[in-house]
């Protein structure tokens, strides 16, 4: 039977949904393609820059890794365009709010912030669910067996994972009537900082941690450390504020970042030298 005579017997908000997945497709699979292979670009030359010293584990990620966090990323990415048909139909159907336009800058950034709040608020919640142990093997030990997290383990999930993971939006779409530039601003941001938090290097300023507003914006030292063996602390993305309140975050976590963006002596010393001479 040729695919139109089967696309006939689907309901029209499905087929709506199905004419999206192309485009579907060049988002969720470029975000993450770009995302992670910027992210990437940017440690190996930070690394070869004289920023090797950032690199937060002595572990270096093996080539097996680095496959199986991009291969588990792309089946990701698949099941968020196969959620994705339905959550056009849903919008289709009016069951979702599908808002075009704009609301003008103002609200649209206090929406911006609200679904910042809100996600971190959602992956805080389902990220610890998930450690519990009943629920950890089917929903997230495939996560954690990134110990050396790159950048492209930033959608690395089991398919139940993934399925928590896309939860979020139909969710908030449900509630909060929001414009669809506002959606795609989020998920550029969430990717990018997703990609971040397992880079391995870490990207954040020195002044990171005493800068009042931002220490309380997460590092990639705080999911790193989640990763490397603090697995019941640090369960955070975009702030600190949950682990913080809830008393989740690891004790030692600003003296790990002080450490990571220390710069080793001898260089310190020598550049010391350096200056004193061309003084
Ligand atoms: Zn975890
Ligand atoms: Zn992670």
């Amino acid at each position: 039977m040729p695919i139109n005579e089967i696309l006939a017997f689907l309901p029209e908000p499905i087929r709506v949904g199905i004419a999206h997945i192309p485009s579907m497709i060049t988002f969720d699979f470029g975000r993450y393609l770009i995302a992670a292979s910027v992210i990437a670009a940017i440690v190996w030359i930070a690394k070869r820059g004289g920023g090797a010293y950032r690199q937060i584990q002595k572990r270096v990620a093996s080539s097996a890794d680095y496959r199986r966090e991009f291969f588990a990323s792309l089946r990701t990415c698949a099941i968020f365009v196969f959620v994705g048909i339905f959550i056009v139909a849903a919008s289709q159907m009016g069951i979702l709010y599908d808002i075009q336009g704009s609301y003008g800058l103002a609200i649209d950034l206090a929406l911006f912030a609200a679904i910042l709040l809100a996600h971190d608020a959602y992956f805080y919640w389902t990220h610890r669910m998930m450690h519990h142990p009943k629920l950890f093997k089917t929903f997230h030990r495939f996560h954690h067996r990134s110990v050396t997290p790159t950048p492209f383990a930033a959608y690395a999930f089991d398919i139940p994972e993934a399925l928590v993971m896309v939860a979020f939006m139909p969710l908030w779409l449900f509630f909060v009537p929001t414009p669809a530039t506002v959606i795609t601003a989020f998920l550029a941001l969430m990717i990018i900082r997703n990609a971040m938090g397992h880079a391995g290097l870490e990207l954040h300023a020195r002044w990171w941690l005493k800068n009042p507003l931002t220490r309380w914006i997460s590092t990639t030292t705080h999911h790193d450390m989640h990763h490397s063996g603090n697995f019941n602390r640090n369960y955070g993305f975009y702030f600190r504020f949950w682990d913080v309140l809830m008393k989740t975050e690891a004790p030692e976590y600003e003296a790990a970042f002080a450490a990571s963006v220390a710069k080793p002596e001898a260089e310190t010393e020598q550049a010391e030298t350096g200056l004193a001479a061309a003084r």
